[in-house]
C-alpha cells in the first residue's frame, strides 16, 4: 500500500456505512485522518458503527444532520447508494468539499495495476472471467476481483502489491465519485437505460460510466462494445487506445465472433460452442474478457482453459447440474423482467420456468412472446404468481402455482421432459419471501440436490 500523507490530520466525513463505508473509514483512520462517520441506522442496531467507535473513530448515527457540515471537513467519502440530491451531499458540494467514493480512495493508496469493468449488464461475469484468466497459469502476482462484485476495493488495495492486479467491477454510482482513478485497462460492456432515477437522465448515467476512461492516455486501453452504435461516438471522448469487441464481427473490432470461433486480432482462440455459459450475451462477456486478458498478456491456453470450464457466476444463469437428463440453471439474480428475458432467450431447448416474487406493479408483457416461443410450462410462486399466470394463459402455456422455490423443484421435474432446461429466473425481487436473491438461489440449488438424491440415475 502507498503510505500517502494526503489525509494526515485532515477531517474527513464518511457518509453511509455498509461494507464500503466501514472499509473506507478504517483505511482513512490508518492514514492518519480525523474520521467521522455518519450513518442513518440507530447506534443500538448498528454493529458497524459500534465496531468503528471501539476503534476510536467518531460515529454519528440515527440521522443525517446537515449541520454536521458546519465543521470544517476537507473531504466526504460518500456511500455510492446515496444520491447526489441528498441534502448532506448538496451541502458538501455547495461548500466545495470534494465528494468521492470508496474505489477512488482505494485507487489513491493502491500499488497494484488496475483493470476496471463497467457497463449496465455483464459486469460481474466479465470481472470474474478476467480475474480467473489472469490467475490461470500466472507465475507472478495475483489478480484480485473487487468493487461492486461485493468485496470492498479499499480492503484489497491495502494488501495488493505492485506485482498484483485489481480487477475492479465499478458501478456508475461508484464511478460518479471517481477523480484520479485510472485503470490501465478499462472495459465498458454495454450501456442500456438504467438507474435513471439516481442519475436524473441518460446523459448523466453515460457520463458517470465514461469516468472510467477520463484519466486514461494512449498508453492505456479502453475495451468497448462495437455492436452498440453509441459506443463509436463515446470512443471519441477517450484518450485511450480503443479496443473494440463485436459478436457480429463488426469492421475494426479486435475481439470478434466470426460465427464459429471467438477470435482476437483475427486469430481464433476457441469455438464459441465450447463456452459453458449460455446465451448471446455471454459471447459478449467472453469477448470483453478475452480482450482485457490478451492486453494484460494472458496466453491463449489460459484463456481457453478458463472459458471452457467456467459455468457462470453464482445465481446468474449459473449451470447447477443435470438431473434425469434435465439441465438445471439458477438465475436467481434475475430480479426484473429484462434479466429474465435474457435468460429465457439464452436456451434453444424447451424450458420449464420457475418464476415469481416481489410485486413492483410493473408490466410483464415483454415476457409474453418469449414464453410462447421457449417455455413448455411454468411453476409460479410469490406475489407476482397471478400476473405470471395471466401471461402464461395468454401464451397458451400451462402454469402451476406453489408456495415457494423449494416446492417448485419437484413440480418442475414433473412438468419437464428429458432434454429440457429447468430454469429459475424469477423476473422479480426476492424480498416478498426471502432476505435476498442469494438465499433464494441457494435454497433452489439445495432442493435440486435433494431431488437428485431421491431420484438417482439408473445406469
Ligand atoms: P451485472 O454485474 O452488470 O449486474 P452480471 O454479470 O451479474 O451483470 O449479470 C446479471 C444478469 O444480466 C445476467 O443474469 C443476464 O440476465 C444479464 N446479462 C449479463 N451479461 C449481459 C450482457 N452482456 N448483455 C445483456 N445482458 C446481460
Amino acid at each position: 500500500m502507498k503510505a500517502i500523507t494526503t489525509y494526515q490530520n485532515k477531517k474527513v466525513l464518511v457518509l453511509g456505512l455498509a461494507k464500503s463505508g466501514v472499509n473506507a473509514a478504517r483505511l482513512l483512520h490508518r492514514l492518519g485522518a480525523l474520521v467521522t462517520v455518519n450513518d442513518k441506522q440507530d447506534f443500538e442496531d448498528n454493529k458497524d458503527a459500534q465496531a468503528l467507535l471501539a476503534d476510536g473513530i467518531k460515529v454519528i448515527t440515527g440521522s443525517h444532520p446537515v449541520e454536521l457540515l458546519d465543521e470544517d471537513f476537507e473531504l466526504m467519502v460518500k456511500n455510492p447508494g446515496i444520491p447526489y440530491s441528498n441534502p448532506m451531499v448538496q451541502r458538501a458540494l455547495a461548500l466545495h468539499i470534494p465528494v468521492i467514493t470508496e474505489p477512488e480512495l482505494a485507487y489513491q493508496v493502491s500499488d497494484a495495476k488496475w483493470i476496471g469493468v463497467t457497463g449496465s449488464n455483464g459486469k460481474t461475469t466479465t470481472t470474474t472471467l478476467i480475474g480467473l484468466m489472469l490467475n490461470e497459469g500466472a507465475t507472478t502476482g495475483h489478480a484480485y476481483d473487487a468493487g461492486n462484485i461485493g468485496i470492498p476495493v479499499s480492503g484489497v488495495a491495502q494488501k495488493a502489491t505492485a506485482a498484483d492486479t485489481i480487477v475492479a467491477e465499478l458501478s456508475s454510482f461508484q464511478l460518479a465519485g471517481a477523480v484520479t482513478l485510472h485503470p490501465h485497462i478499462a472495459v465498458l460492456t454495454n450501456i442500456y437505460a438504467a438507474h435513471l432515477d439516481y442519475h436524473g437522465d441518460r446523459a448523466h448515467y453515460v457520463a458517470a460510466k465514461m469516468r472510467i476512461t477520463q484519466n486514461q492516455t494512449a498508453a492505456d486501453y479502453f475495451v468497448m462494445n462495437w455492436d452498440l452504435p453509441e459506443m463509436h461516438d463515446l470512443a471519441k471522448q477517450s484518450q485511450a487506445t480503443i479496443v473494440p469487441f463485436s459478436r457480429h464481427n463488426a469492421p475494426g473490432a479486435r475481439a470478434t465472433f466470426d460465427g464459429t470461433d471467438l477470435c482476437f486480432d483475427g486469430q481464433p482462440i476457441m469455438a464459441a460452442a465450447a463456452l459453458q455459459i449460455p446465451g448471446e450475451h455471454n459471447i459478449e462477456n467472453a469477448l470483453a474478457a478475452i480482450a482485457a486478458a490478451k492486453l494484460a498478456g494472458v496466453t491463449d491456453d489460459a484463456i481457453r482453459a478458463v472459458l471452457s470450464r467456467f459455468t457462470g457466476v453464482r445465481h446468474r444463469i449459473q449451470y447447477v447440474e443435470t438431473v434425469a437428463d434435465r439441465k438445471v440453471y439458477n438465475d436467481s439474480k434475475a430480479t426484473n423482467v429484462e434479466a429474465a428475458s435474457v435468460a429465457i432467450e439464452a436456451f434453444d431447448q424447451p424450458i420449464v420456468l420457475l418464476a415469481g416474487g416481489l410485486d413492483r406493479h410493473l408490466p410483464m408483457d415483454e415476457l409474453l412472446p418469449l414464453i410462447k416461443q421457449h417455455v413448455r410450462a411454468m411453476i409460479t410462486f410469490g406475489e407476482t404468481a397471478p400476473l405470471l399466470e395471466a401471461v402464461a394463459a395468454t401464451a397458451g402455456v400451462p402454469a402451476t402455482r406453489t408456495q415457494d422455490v423449494q416446492t417448485a423443484v419437484p413440480l418442475a421435474f414433473d412438468a419437464s421432459q428429458p432434454g429440457d432446461v429447468i430454469l429459475l429466473s424469477p423476473a422479480a425481487a426476492s424480498w416478498d419471501q426471502y432476505p435476498n436473491f442469494e438465499t433464494r438461489g441457494d435454497l433452489f440449488i439445495t432442493a435440486v440436490d435433494q431431488y437428485a438424491k431421491e431420484h438417482p440415475a439408473c445406469d
